[in-house]
């Protein structure tokens, strides 16, 4: 804390006609109002406006503002009053006390629709004498700054929005930059707290390499002044996180650089100087396009001048970002309005400056005696401030927001489609983490791709984005359709080949009405998803074809059809021990081939029912061995082939589908029948009835399918 005679000696120190007596009154009589009070942070209560007061000494502002600083509580904290002020310390302070006073109590208001009804008489007090707002923003700058030792969440946050939303932006039209920049940082830190650390991560970060870039533009740019015989003070500014924040979210800028991130500033003596320093840079490096600004011949409304320049520099074509201005421009920059008590009597010219600042003032009381809703204007100045959020940086600098929670996969998504569909790994600040990893503030995130990649439905567990979400579940639907479309193909053209005719979509095309499809693709869908049997769309285009002529129908065949199916007079019968004469069909529950042991159940007035031995269905005939008949196969079982059931369980992958049915075609199996028994996330179960010539054939097939990574387990069916 200030003590007293270091607080008057500064005022002295640029205004030594100042009332050094009322200075130290005005001291003494705030110390003694506020007396035991404290802080929220212990401090006592005095420590305020005596922060307020040394805040405004750095703008070098005349005594009366200082002592309005350290009086500015007393009317609304403690027992003293206005009049007790005026007859103390004059009509004029009196006057600057209660506009600040105003000003505190509209703060003390929280609904919105009071902050900007409040907000126009803030303006009015305001605009009778610009002191009453610079003593506040002060008094908020200070208020800001302890801001972390209240201990509301709620009330914290109420005031770093209205700071944000009012304080901030009134500090930027007076031109108090300074102010501005540590208001909305403050601001920023409460409302944003992730945003900001994130910002200061990826700083830090960028520290370990970025001082020297940024050390050699600066002895770079000063050699090039003293060349060209100019005397100039060269230095680099990092911006303020919230600054580069707002930057970033606006222009969709990275920072892969320090240099990035920085304001070179050249400062040197005059206008001239200004627009020579211009030419110096200008005849040495490339010129960004667009970038160069003159506001010396064309202020802003708030007073500022300077050049802007945006300039490639040095062999890396680092872009960089230049500021040129004289020493006054530059403490108008920073102090605005409050910068002319310093030049107020130095030339006519700034007079012409302060009268155009007070200009906006009248502009905007306008603004806020017409806008129908004072909302509506509360509302333009509002800032963005994001929650729940995580901010995260590519490699190149580029920031990225995602919901708390992201993932590696979250993150790919939002850099592009493609790179998320492509995803394998990702390195965060240089290490590799599995993609489940949880990304934090300010992470730098480098995607790992590979072209062979595509999503796993795992991913949509993984990813908290909706974009992740949606683009994974999108990918995995084509993927599935189409792999469906292909298996559902290959069953058909198989089927219509089993009876002698070829696959035409034309054909398929002539009974979509039948099965209420749209089109050719769906139905062949329909088949490999196992809603429809390739066999039922067979029958469908050619009537004339009957269903049972499929000996995996589980339909009685009788034995002198299936002689006959195989055409010519040998005897091929398969199976041994069978009573002439008898029906024979082959159990839907067990299907047997060729080369498994088998018996035959008799059913009568049905026939024989062949069963593998092992069937569990056999259990329900143990107490009728009548009915039982020793069967066996003979040894060459002919060409017909065979239907063996397979129980698949497979992860729920892209290409599985696909991979089994070239599996099983590479073995010379056919897919006749395709039926999902269950469907989860994660995994399929499911049944498939594959053409085989016996049980060996089966078997490799099972082996074959057993080497896909995908399957988890192959079993034929039992019972
Ligand atoms: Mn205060």
């Amino acid at each position: 804390m200030l003590r007293q005679f270091e607080l008057v000696e500064r005022v002295m120190s640029y205004d030594p006609a100042a009332d050094e007596d009322r200075l130290n009154r005005a001291y003494v009589y705030a110390m003694k109002m506020h007396g035991s009070q404290t802080r929220a942070s212990g401090d006592p209560y005095f420590s305020h406006p005596i922060e307020v007061a040394g805040i405004l000494t750095e703008l070098k502002l005349d005594a009366d503002s200082i002592v309005t600083a350290l009086l500015h509580d007393v009317v609304e904290d403690t027992e003293g009053t206005l009049e007790d002020i005026e007859r103390m310390f004059g009509e004029e302070i009196g006057r600057l006390v209660d506009g600040v006073t105003k000003l505190t109590r509209i703060e003390l208001q929280s609904e919105q629709s009071k902050d900007a009804e409040n907000f126009r008489k803030l303006v009015v007090a305001m605009s009778e004498d610009i002191r009453v707002l610079l003593v506040k923003l002060a008094d908020r700058l200070h208020n800001m700054r302890t801001l972390r030792f209240i201990k509301s969440e709620e009330k914290r946050r109420r005031i770093a929005r209205e700071t944000a939303d009012i304080y901030a932006p009134l500090a930027e039209r007076i031109g108090l930059n300074r102010f501005k920049d540590e208001l909305e940082d403050l601001a920023f830190a409460e409302l944003n707290r992730d945003a900001r650390e994130s910002i200061l991560n990826r700083l830090e970060y960028l520290k370990s390499d970025g001082e020297d870039i940024s050390r050699r533009i600066i002895d770079r740019l000063t050699r090039d002044m003293a060349e060209d015989g100019l005397e100039a003070r060269v230095s680099g500014r990092i911006k303020t996180p919230y600054s580069i924040w707002r930057k970033m979210q606006h222009r969709n800028v990275g920072f892969e650089h320090l240099a990035d991130i920085m304001a070179f500033r050249v400062v040197v003596k005059d206008i001239a100087q200004c627009y020579q320093a211009l030419g110096a840079l200008h005849s040495r490096y490339p010129v960004m396009p667009g970038r160069i600004k003159d506001y010396i011949s064309t202020p802003k409304p708030n007073g500022y001048r300077s050049l802007h320049t945006g300039l490639y520099f040095g062999p890396e074509q680092q872009r960089i970002e230049v500021q040129i201005r004289t020493l006054e421009m530059h403490e108008i920059a920073e102090y605005g309005v409050a910068a002319h008590w310093v030049y107020k009597q130095k030339d006519a010219e700034s007079q012409q400056v302060e009268g155009r600042q007070y200009r906006w003032l009248r502009e905007l009381l306008d603004i806020l005696e017409h806008a129908q809703n004072p909302e509506e204007f509360l509302e333009h100045t509002k800032l963005e401030m994001f929650q729940d959020q995580v901010f995260c940086f590519t490699p190149k600098g580029d920031l990225i927001a995602l919901p708390r929670g992201a993932t590696p996969i979250d993150f790919a998504y939002a850099v592009h489609t493609e790179v998320g569909n492509r995803t394998v790994g990702a390195r965060v600040n240089g290490r590799l983490v599995p993609l489940r990893h949880r990304l934090g503030n300010g992470d730098q995130v480098d995607i790992v791709t590979s072209k062979a990649q595509t999503p796993s439905p795992d991913w949509e567990n993984i990813a908290v984005s909706g974009k992740a979400k949606a683009c994974i579940r999108r990918f995995i639907r084509n993927e599935q359709r189409s792999q469906y479309l292909q298996l559902g193909r290959q069953m058909l053209e198989r089927a219509f080949k089993a009876e002698g005719y070829d696959y035409t979509e034309k054909a398929v095309a002539g009974v979509l009405k039948k099965f209420k499809q749209d089109s050719v693709e769906e139905i062949c869908i329909a088949v490999g998803q196992g809603h429809l049997s390739a066999r039922e769309v067979v029958v469908a285009v050619f009537p004339g074809v009957r269903e049972a002529a499929k000996p995996d129908k589980d339909k009685v065949v009788p034995i002198a059809k299936a002689r006959r199916a195989r055409g010519g007079d040998h005897f091929a019968i398969p199976i041994k021990g069978l009573i002439p004469g008898m029906a024979v069909h082959f159990a839907h529950c067990c299907h047997p081939l060729p080369g498994d042991r088998i018996v035959g159940i008799v059913t009568t007035g049905k026939g024989v029912t062949v069963h593998t031995i092992d069937c569990d269905t056999l259990q329900q005939f143990q107490d009728t061995p009548e009915r039982w008949v020793d069967l066996g196969w003979e040894q060459d079982p002919g060409e017909e082939p065979f239907t063996g059931r397979l129980h698949l369980t497979v992860s729920n992958e892209p290409g599985v589908l696909g991979g089994l049915s070239t599996v099983i075609g590479r073995n010379e199996g056919n897919i006749s029948n395709l039926k999902f028994t269950r469907r989860a996330l994660d995994f399929y179960e499911l049944l498939i009835d594959v053409e085989v010539s016996d049980v060996k054939h089966l078997t490799n097939i099972m082996a074959a399918l057993r080497a896909m990574p995908a399957i988890s387990s192959v079993e034929r069916a039992r019972g």
